[in-house]
């Protein structure tokens, strides 16, 4: 399967390996090829192949689309629709201090609320949504990517102990040792908006320490005024301490004060 796609170039190091830019030989197309390294232990094998499949599983406008995956040299390879606007976080620190316009605010938020609700009703959890997971295409269209720490509910859980990424968009319950659920993912997705709104980390502090406290307090400086109120309701109610007050993604979409605005943008 390999020999179909040529290499371009390295274009990320990601925490299980590498992304590459690769062509296929046939219809010159590019692609991304992440490298995952298997891992010895084959109790762990088979989680990991999960992923490929769940993966596949998600076929939506708003997520980078899965080609197929196939094992060589010890590595899981998969090969996925390559986003060459690169990732949200890239283009948030392009900004400098120019702010987005609310207009291209709510086009990408009410793109990632529409991917979120697909994996959502597939009963899985992204679990590390945060805009370096985010890719942007060439006509400007947010795509969510990398869910190599998703999950299917009901299955068996063990993540707070495990995760390592970065640390400012996990919800309070995750810190309490409470169950991951889509409210965490609803969470993190509001410290996306937060940071298109303002191209700042709503929770941010010089220790590990300080930040889980603000976290866990819900402390975040407050918008700025120039934005549409709905926004504004909406974030605050994303940062509900209880995932249980939190809109999920659905009634973001459908019954929110401002589906009416993130509608007439999908
Ligand atoms: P990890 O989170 O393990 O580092 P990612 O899948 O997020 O792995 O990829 C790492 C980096 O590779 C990203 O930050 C991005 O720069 C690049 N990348 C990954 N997937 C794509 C893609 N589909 N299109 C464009 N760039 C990508
Ligand atoms: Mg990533």
């Amino acid at each position: 399967s390999m020999e179909k796609y040529s290499l371009d170039k390295v274009i990320g190091e990601g925490s299980f390996g590498r992304a590459l830019l690769v062509r296929c030989k046939n219809t010159q197309d590019e692609y991304v090829l992440k490298e995952i390294q298997l891992p010895k232990n084959p109790s762990k094998l088979d989680s990991w192949r999960r992923e490929a499949v769940l993966l596949s599983g998600m076929k939506h406008p708003n997520i980078v689309a899965f080609r197929e995956a196939f094992e060589a040299d010890g590595l899981l390879c998969v090969i996925m629709e390559y986003c060459s606007g690169g990732d949200l976080l890239q283009r948030i620190l392009r900004q400098e201090n120019t702010h987005f316009c609310t207009d291209d605010i709510l086009q990408w938020f009410a793109q990632l609320c529409a991917a979120t609700q697909h994996v959502h009703n597939k009963r899985v959890l992204h679990r590390d949504l945060k805009s370096k997971n985010i890719f942007l295409t060439d006509d400007g269209t947010v795509k969510l990517g990398d869910f190599g720490s998703a999950c299917v509910l009901n299955s068996p859980r063990a993540y707070a102990q495990t995760y390592v990424g970065t640390p400012y968009y996990v919800a309070p319950e995750i810190w309490e040792n409470k169950p991951y659920n889509n409210k965490s993912d609803v969470w993190s997705l509001g410290c996306v908006l937060y940071e298109l709104c303002t191209l700042r980390h709503p929770f941010q502090a010089p220790s590990w320490k300080s930040l889980i406290l603000k976290i866990c307090r819900g402390a975040y400086p407050p918008l700025p005024g120039h934005l549409p109120y709905e926004l504004r309701v909406l974030v605050k109610q994303m940062f509900k301490i209880n995932p249980k007050d939190r809109p999920s993604v659905h009634t973001i979409l459908t019954s929110h004060r401002v589906s009416r605005l993130l509608r007439a943008r999908l």
